[in-house]
């Protein structure tokens, strides 16, 4: 990248093999991956030419690297800013005390399918006892077990939304729930965000003949920013008087480094309006699969019935763990050492954003896991990627959160929470402007 101008011819195989000292095999390889992303051409008779116009971020095909949630492992050398919260984090030690007491007491019967396809009677519970923090007060009846937030979103599409309907979106917003919309087909509408969330204000123009409002009112993905105390109010009257559903996704609330919670636009919603999903992904440990949904009224027991024929119920097993960590007070325990360890990354980053790439302007979110990074004018964040990937560093591109991915080129999404202190120092200085032109 940057190092043939575009359009430029490339070395045969065989010279760059030689010259390399690798195998054809491997260059080959090589090429191929290039070819796949557009960053190569190859003629017949001309050989493999630089991409005369590179690829936008918007056009290039899709590689394991896009994938920020991929959990794929790290190079020792990457410097991460995708992920989800720092594995080193994640209490393995004390979760398999846990997971094996379950079984000294339980034996088979935790062995077996879930008998409620809703969850676990006992983790439900708990679960509301946790909804408390969001100021949310309902029974164990209203919850639903999932397999991960995602579970939660995926059964509400299943059940509410048909080809065509409308799907009302923060712009940007959290990227495999796009993916997942058009799963099925929906035709999404943006609204946009600002530093205090969603602009409620532009909500009456798309509401009308709308299916349903997806919205991630704390620590927004990408951009961290938090909907308002008085816009979650408005934003419920004005869903309420257009009669569309809310999804509040509420994948982070308790994880917050700064400033009292706000409570959740649930907790506002007397007429069943509002449908809440939670998990235990970045609060815990996201290979749990263990979310939430608060979910009552006539859309329950279709939401439960296709949770059941979709997997017949989240693990027993973990439901059951899950349950006794929180129950014996070692969740919360981990949940503190968590939001300090995570608190202290996202000032580093803070810092860091400032020293090393000055004329940025980025969030500093109250909690959760994101800082939005505005690059410079004249900087575009998928050449920023690209220049990211050869020096190490792991970043997402801020086109994916978008309906028409042009419109994310100015920014970049940066996890503070996946590095230590020092790491995300050394990031930051790899990315540095000063090292470029
Ligand atoms: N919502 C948001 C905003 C997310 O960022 C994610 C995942 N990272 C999810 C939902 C889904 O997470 P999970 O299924 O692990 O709960």
């Amino acid at each position: 990248s940057g190092a043939l101008p575009p359009g430029s011819r490339l070395p045969s195989t065989r010279a760059l093999a030689a010259d390399l000292g690798v195998s054809r095999v491997t260059v080959g390889t090589a090429f191929a991956e290039l070819h796949g992303g557009g960053l190569v051409v190859a003629a017949v008779g001309s050989g493999t030419r630089v991409a005369p116009v590179l690829p936008t971020a918007a056009r290039r095909a899709p590689t394991p690297w896009d994938d920020a949630w991929a959990g794929r492992p790290q190079e020792p050398d990457v410097v991460a800013f995708t992920g989800v919260g720092d594995p080193a984090a994640y209490p393995v030690a004390e979760f398999g005390r846990t997971v094996r007491q379950v079984l000294a007491r339980e034996g088979a019967a935790a062995l077996g399918y879930a008998p409620d396809p809703a969850g676990d009677p006992s983790l439900r519970r708990t679960v509301t006892q946790l909804l408390a923090s969001q100021g949310i007060g309902v029974p164990p009846e209203s919850v639903l077990i999932t397999s991960g937030s995602q579970q939660a979103l995926a059964l509400v599409c299943q059940v509410l939304v048909r080809p065509g309907d409308t799907v009302v979106v923060e712009e940007p917003t959290y990227d495999l729930a796009l993916r997942l919309f058009r799963t099925v087909g929906a035709n999404l509408v943006g609204v946009p965000v600002d530093d205090h969330g969603l602009r409620v204000d532009r909500l009456a123009e798309v509401l009308p003949g709308s299916t349903l409002l997806y919205v991630t009112p704390n620590f927004q993905n990408p951009t961290g920013a938090t909907l308002s105390g008085p816009r979650r109010r408005e934003l419920l009257r004005l869903a309420r008087a257009h009669g569309v559903p809310v999804f509040e996704d509420d994948f982070a609330g308790d994880l917050r480094y700064s400033g009292r919670a706000i409570p959740a636009i649930k907790s506002l919603d007397e007429h069943g309006h509002v449908l809440y999903a939670g998990t235990f992904s970045k609060l815990l440990m996201p290979g749990l699969r263990i979310g939430y949904l608060v979910v009552d009224g006539p859309l329950r027991p279709r939401l439960v019935e296709t949770k059941q024929v979709t997997d017949l119920g989240t693990s027993l097993l973990l439901q059951r763990a899950l349950d006794r960590f929180v129950t014996i007070g070692r969740y919360q325990a981990n949940l503190r050492r968590t939001t300090r360890l995570y608190r202290e990354r996202r000032d580093t980053l803070t810092a860091a954003l400032a020293e090393h790439l000055p004329g940025a302007t980025f969030t500093v979110p109250a909690g959760g896991l994101f800082t939005w990074v505005e690059l410079p004018p004249g900087r575009r964040s998928d050449e920023l990627l690209v220049a990211a990937r050869d020096r190490g560093v792991d970043l997402a591109s801020g086109d994916r959160f978008y309906l028409d991915p042009a419109d994310g080129l100015r920014h970049v999404r940066l996890n503070f929470a996946v590095s230590p202190p020092a790491r995300i120092t050394e990031g930051l200085a790899r990315l540095g402007y000063s090292q470029r032109k």
